[in-house]
């Protein structure tokens, strides 16, 4: 429990106390604050003129110097300033410096559990009850509660805090009040009240800050900082442990700042920072140690071991419970033996539990892995099987493209080669082989369409005698193979000159463009020639055959088109006939 319990008031410095009598709270502020101080500077004042000083002032001072004695653990001070007190009181019949001492001693009994503390607390009150000073009357009250409060009688302690509280209103005193409040949530806390305890603590903090006594607000927060820990505030209990922290270890207050690091190490424990809070408490074990403090090293290796247990380091948690009981049960090596099994066999039970445990995770760790890989390889092989069923089918699609192109190809081309060749069966004779009528007159045209003045293409009508009676007397196939001969000399005697066609039935035309008249006439007598010489099989023809040629040379201003050109070489075929046949002759020109 806080050890913040001692009766303080205004700050009243030492030397600005002139004339009226000295508060008996004058030195309560620093006495918390710089114990030390006080104490040096109370011995000097009463070596130096103590003899001249007012009973009531002398008492004042010896009050602040006890006060400061027990918050500086200082039992020569404290053994100084009672017997002072004591002299005082017996020598002057001053029952306030008696009870001072009273209270001192009750003070000291209680905080470190020896004698009778509460009897002499009450003893010293009883001295004091009949006080018409309201001061001192309050005062007492408050030592009382103080004393209840430290010796954890809480109850009884509540009932006089608030008294203590409410003569403190009546007088006016903050500080008083805010002390009271203190300790009220001391009881409050002891109680289990921890919500009450807060409040009371909240309500001192404040009182002491408004104060400007920031050192005992601190000091109240530290107190409070544990409410908060229990009401399940870590993050507020941090902060106020921090703030503590900071003003114990600037004021050299050793012990109460292993208090507050073990609140700051329970409070990130809280907050889910266990390695943070372990290492806190492994430090303000060694803080404790280096101090030689070994009144508070118990508590702090309990903590100390819990805090291992959660981190999980089991041997460090079982060495430093050991530690904690040796300390705890020197000289009962039984039971402490008895316990030491006990730790053991629980540590070891957890131990195998942690390991089983990790043994677990590692499994579910490994089980996880391998469902990984299978759904990998699965995956892999749903990619694999898809990339083939795609690859074959645009195979597929592919050879069908190139089987469609091709047959496309193949189709265009037939088609090509068909229309080709029924373009050339329409300007084709069938019996012959050589351009038909249709051929002749397209071949005529174009070539008095590029020579229309030329006047130089001949034409050769040529026309088979008396073919009929091939027919007649040999039977018409005979006749046809009579036409081919014939076609085939012609074609062969004009070679590259001109051209020849069938045109009808048995007749004929050659073009020979650029000829001319004269040589279109020696071309045709010797076509007759030939024609009337060629070896023909008895049985198809009793004599010779013969044929009768009208030649025109093309004469612009004569045959105006191809109508009036072959009229022209008719008319010469015609005469031929009707001159005895087997001859040639020229068309008609000019005159
Ligand atoms: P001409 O001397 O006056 O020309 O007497 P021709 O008998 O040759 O003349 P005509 O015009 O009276 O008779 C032509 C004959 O040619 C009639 C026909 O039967 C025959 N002919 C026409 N085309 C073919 C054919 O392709 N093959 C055969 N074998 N005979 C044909
Ligand atoms: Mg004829
Ligand atoms: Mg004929």
């Amino acid at each position: 429990m806080s050890r913040h319990l001692i009766a303080m008031v205004l700050l009243l410095p030492l030397a600005a106390h002139a004339g009226g009598a000295m508060s008996i709270n004058a030195l309560r502020g620093r006495a918390v604050t710089d114990p030390r101080g006080v104490i040096s500077d109370v011995r000097q004042r009463l070596d130096h003129g103590g003899a001249n000083l007012a009973p009531a002032d002398e008492r004042a001072l010896l009050w602040g110097m006890g006060t400061a004695a027990i918050n500086a653990d200082d039992e020569a001070a404290l053994a100084e300033s009672t017997l002072r007190l004591d002299s005082l009181g017996h020598a002057r019949g001053d029952a306030v410096a008696l009870a001072a001492s009273g209270f001192l001693r009750a003070r000291h009994d209680v905080a470190n559990g020896i004698g009778d503390g509460l009897g002499e607390a009450l003893h010293a009150a009883a001295l004091v009850q009949g006080s018409d000073d309201a001061e001192i009357v309050a005062w007492a009250r408050f030592q009382l509660c103080d004393a209840y409060a430290l010796d954890e009688s809480a109850t009884k302690a509540l009932t006089l805090c608030g008294e203590a509280e409410r003569s403190y209103r009546a007088i006016g005193d903050a500080w008083g009040i805010a002390d009271a409040e203190n300790d009220e949530g001391i009881a409050l806390a002891t109680l289990g009240r921890t919500r009450d305890a807060a409040a009371a603590y909240q309500r001192s903090r404040r009182r002491f800050s408004g104060l400007g006594a920031t050192e005992l607000a601190v000091m109240v927060g530290d107190n409070l900082s544990k409410m908060y820990l229990k009401l399940g505030r870590p993050r507020e209990a941090l902060a106020l442990s921090r703030t503590s922290l900071a003003h114990e270890l600037a004021a050299g207050r050793i012990s109460d700042s292993l208090d507050s690091s073990t609140d700051i190490a329970r409070a990130e424990a809280a907050l889910g920072h266990p390695h943070q809070a372990y290492a806190m408490m492994r430090a303000t074990v060694a803080r404790a140690r280096a101090a030689g403090i070994d009144g508070q090293l118990v508590d702090l290796l309990r903590s100390e071991s819990g805090l291992a247990e959660q981190v999980g380091r089991l041997h460090d948690a079982l060495a430093q419970l050991r530690e904690a009981l040796k300390l705890t049960a020197a000289g009962n090596t039984p039971a402490l033996r008895a316990l030491e099994a006990e730790l053991e066999a629980r540590y070891a039970a957890r131990e195998k539990e942690l390991r089983i445990h990790d043994l677990e995770r590692e499994n579910r760790i490994k089980d996880l892995a391998l469902r990984a890989a299978r759904a990998e390889a699965q995956r892999r092989e749903e990619a694999r099987r898809r990339d083939v069923l795609v690859g074959r089918v645009t195979a597929v699609a592919l050879a069908g493209l190139v089987l469609v192109a091709l047959l496309l190809f193949l189709l265009l081309r037939a088609q090509r080669r068909h229309a080709a060749e029924l373009r050339l069966q329409a300007l084709r004779d069938p019996l012959t082989g050589i351009d038909n009528r249709r051929a002749f007159l397209q071949r005529a045209e174009s070539l008095l369409r590029m020579h229309p003045d030329a006047g130089s293409p001949v034409l050769m009508l040529i026309d088979v005698d008396h073919f009929k009676r091939i027919n007649d007397s040999a039977g018409h196939p005979q006749g046809d193979r009579v036409l081919v001969q014939v076609s085939a000399f012609l074609c062969e005697a004009i070679g590259e000159r001109g051209r020849v066609s069938r045109i009808g039935g048995e007749e004929f035309a050659v073009l020979c463009p650029g000829l001319g008249d004269d040589a279109g006439m020696q071309l045709a007598e010797t076509l007759r020639a030939g024609v009337a010489s060629l070896p023909l099989s008895p049985q198809a023809v009793p004599g010779r055959i013969t044929v009768s040629i009208g030649v025109a040379a093309f004469d612009a201003s004569r045959h105006r088109d191809l109508a009036g050109w072959m009229s022209a070489a008719d008319a010469a075929l015609y005469s031929a006939k009707s001159s005895g046949r087997d001859r040639v002759e020229a068309a008609a020109t000019a005159g």
